[in-house]
């Protein structure tokens, strides 16, 4: 089982209790980003551009706590910018867990090794350590623009592993991602013992340094179709699995929804972002005013000029985990179908697809070519921010 059978009632019985309060836009997670500057600088990150003096306010332990009190949501993701960074993030962290919120503390984990070697987080079933891995070591380094990341991320989470923490990933696939490569990387990282991996479509940012790497809608369902059908082995081999092959730490109608099984609409209020900003309007991408308190985000917000349906270009080919996951959440807990549709998932979770089978297949054939040396090495040369390319 990916997540803990505690987390799993918690958010059940929360989700059921706003439903018969006839609350039909409530929170499921909170976005709290206690600051925005990093120690990477990604190509296809849309929270770095700030200037200097922006970069440099951070949200206080208090002011966490408050956001977290206000919005009242049973699961509290910590993105960034680099959490790690923030000078009072322990105590921000040991707050949350008291409070018994579940937190899920993002990172890209190049300061993880040093942090957990100071004793700075204590195992509990309240707080996961959420790695930012975007595939194999090539790939990953490419992706965040620089090299060795990948390397210090994977000894960071074999300590954290090892110490007992719950770890995850969280993985953002881009334009050009090679799915034989990404079903290669969630091999390896199953074996490193990971409780469960998140995955997301990435947004495609106004303000990103490359604008050629955002998914387009139907893109991205092609590219989630070939990657999480056929989970019981490799598609060229007949396979008696019993279990999974893989572990996801989100639900599994989301999958279906990445893949195109299903449709939903987005349910921006379910993952609220508050930051040094404020409260953000409409969503955690963007960015279109504040608001000073969470009551007032939900009372003032056009809800209605955003999402797939609204006609909204900046909406039309979103289909991220902050403004889906939830939707899906709210459809297992909705009606009896929603509750059937979740359980089928899980028992048929090998999803077989001949089509994406065949072309994961052929693509494989193509790359025995001569002069292939690495298998899976991404189809660009590595570029670092700031560095001229050759
Ligand atoms: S579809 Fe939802 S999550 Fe995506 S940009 Fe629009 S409001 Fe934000």
């Amino acid at each position: 089982m990916p997540v803990p059978a505690s987390q799993m009632w918690t958010v059940a019985s929360y989700v059921l209790k706003q439903r018969l309060r006839g609350r039909t836009r409530y929170p499921l997670v909170l976005m709290l980003e206690p600051l925005l500057r990093c120690n990477l600088a990604c190509a296809g990150c849309g929270k770095i551009q700030y200037p200097a003096h922006v970069l440099k306010r951070q949200l206080t332990p208090q002011q966490c706590f408050d956001a977290v009190s206000e919005c009242g949501a049973p699961m509290v993701s910590i993105p960034g910018g680099e959490p790690l960074l923030h000078p009072h993030i322990k105590e921000i962290v040991e707050g949350l867990v008291a409070r018994r919120k579940y937190v899920y503390l993002c990172t890209n984990a190049i300061l993880l090794k040093e942090k957990l070697l100071a004793g700075w987080f204590t195992p509990s079933k309240y707080l996961t350590l959420s790695v930012h891995l975007d595939g194999l070591e090539e790939h990953h380094d490419f992706a965040v623009c620089r090299e060795g990341t990948f390397t210090k991320a994977v000894d960071a989470m074999r300590l954290a592993i090892d110490r007992g923490f719950r770890v995850t990933t969280n993985t953002t696939l881009f334009e050009g991602a090679d799915p034989n490569a990404v079903r290669a990387f969630f091999d390896e990282i199953m074996e490193l013992g990971v409780e469960g991996m998140m995955l997301s479509p990435g947004y495609a940012y106004e303000k990103a340094a490359n604008q050629g790497a955002f998914l387009r809608r139907q893109r991205t369902e092609a590219l989630f179709a070939m990657i999480l059908s056929n989970r019981d082995g490799t598609p060229c081999q007949r396979s008696d699995a019993k279990k999974p092959r893989w572990r996801f730490n989100q639900s599994p109608l989301f999958l279906e929804f990445l893949m195109g099984l299903r449709d939903y609409e987005c349910t921006p209020w379910g993952m609220p972002c508050f930051n040094i900003f404020g409260w953000q309007k409409p969503c955690y991408l963007l960015q279109e005013g504040y608001a000073d308190t969470f009551a007032e985000l939900m009372a003032t917000t056009k809800w209605e000029r955003y999402g797939r349906k609204s006609g909204n270009a900046k909406c039309a080919d979103c289909m991220v985990h902050s403004g889906y996951e939830a939707s899906a959440v709210d459809h297992t807990f909705r009606s009896l179908g929603g509750l059937c549709a979740t359980v089928k998932a899980m028992v048929a979770w090998r999803y077989k697809n001949r089509g994406a089978a065949d072309k994961l297949a052929l693509d494989l054939t193509e790359r025995k070519g001569p002069g292939t040396t690495r298998q899976f090495a991404p189809r660009s040369a590595l570029v670092q921010v700031g560095l001229p390319r050759d």
